[in-house]
């Protein structure tokens, strides 16, 4: 059979559901214009599954500006439907999975393993993928074809990889963690107990988890937490030192993004430590002195989550993690609504959200 006789016409409607917040605490699903290809190296996937970020949770709570109705989601897994003239290595029929930044994957940014910050970078925040349909840009460097046929847990799984795991994965690279090495994690939301997990499996020999819920301590310990620490701030900290003989953490994750939790990531760490830091920063100012005198490797940002996808799929089809427990409420997307809420409440820790309901 020839490509011809296979390359169907799309059979899209003219628009589709798409999550869409109109101001703070006002999120609705509209119908809206179905993408289309723009650039010869987009490709349109048809998204069976996305989810809510805590970093929505910014614009929800007026703590960001919301500038006009603005299409949510970054995170997605999805089937690709079509592709542009100049896309070659991802096809028609593929299951993918792609991270929150487009990237060309081959910029000097890129092959340095910071594709996050790609050259010709494109934030799918301002794409939206809480929808029926994505156009994803950069297609063949930016998504990652699936082999074989995920299980549910699978799929969920290569969902949370997308972002949540992506970003736990690189705020543990980031911060060092490893064989022999004592890590603490501030932030219990689904970065931070993914942190836990990547922790686990990048060797760590203890791992601190701090978090005053319940149940996601149960959560940080399922996913390899040795040691829970309920203090905050500067008592957190002195938690911290009493456990590790008064020296600090080797390597320290802050995945909150608050001036409280990064102080608290700094000073957690002992000297010639790490901190990997990947909370969205929101009003954090570093004293100058007080960096100087912490003696402590800063790497964080926005994670370069492409540049782990390849590894962390095939942990995940392999069955070696299973991250996608992070998700506990799972929805149709016409109740989006619902799971802005529900995370919004901490009533839920991580929200997917899928087409196929
Ligand atoms: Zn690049």
């Amino acid at each position: 059979m020839s490509t011809d006789i296979m390359r169907t016409e799309p059979t899209r409607a003219a628009t589709m559901r798409a999550v869409i917040m109109h101001a703070p605490g006002d999120v609705r699903v509209d119908d809206i214009p179905t993408p289309t290809i723009v650039e010869p190296t987009d490709a349109i996937i048809r998204v069976t599954a996305a989810c809510i970020c805590g970093s929505d949770l910014w614009p929800y709570r007026g703590i960001e500006p919301v500038n006009g109705p603005t299409a949510m989601g970054h995170e997605y897994i999805g089937v690709v439907e079509e592709i542009g003239d100049e896309v070659r290595d991802i096809s028609v029929g593929d299951f993918v999975v792609g991270s929150f930044v487009a990237s060309d994957n081959t910029c000097e940014i890129c092959r340095a393993g910071f594709q996050s910050r790609c050259i010709h970078q494109v934030m799918m925040g301002g794409v939206g993928t809480q929808s029926d349909y994505a156009r994803i840009p950069l297609a063949d460097g930016t998504l990652v074809k699936v082999e074989g046929d995920p299980t549910p847990a699978q799929t969920r799984s290569l969902l949370a990889a997308s972002d949540v795991l992506g970003t736990g994965w690189f705020a543990a690279v980031a911060a060092e963690a490893g064989p022999g090495k004592t890590v603490a994690v501030v932030g219990d939301g689904a970065v931070g107990l993914l942190a836990i997990l990547a922790a686990k499996q990048l060797g760590a020999e203890r791992i601190i988890a701090m978090s005053r819920h319940a149940d996601r301590q149960a959560l940080a310990t399922t996913f390899g937490a040795t040691d829970i620490v309920e203090e905050r701030g500067d008592a957190g900290v002195a938690k911290i030192k009493e456990l590790t003989g008064g020296y600090g953490a080797h390597s320290t994750v802050e995945a909150v993004g608050t001036q409280e939790s990064m102080m608290q990531a700094i000073h957690a760490t002992r000297p010639g430590g790490h901190v990997g830091y990947v909370g969205v920063s929101h009003g954090v100012e570093l004293d100058g002195l007080d960096l100087f005198f912490s003696t402590v490797s800063l790497l964080g940002g926005p994670a370069p989550v492409r540049r782990f996808l390849p590894e962390l799929i095939d942990l995940i089809m392999s069955d070696r993690i299973d991250p996608g427990i992070v998700f506990d409420l799972t929805l149709p997307i016409e109740e989006a609504a619902d799971g802005y809420r529900a995370m919004d409440e901490r009533r839920a820790t991580k929200v997917l959200l899928t087409t196929e309901l």
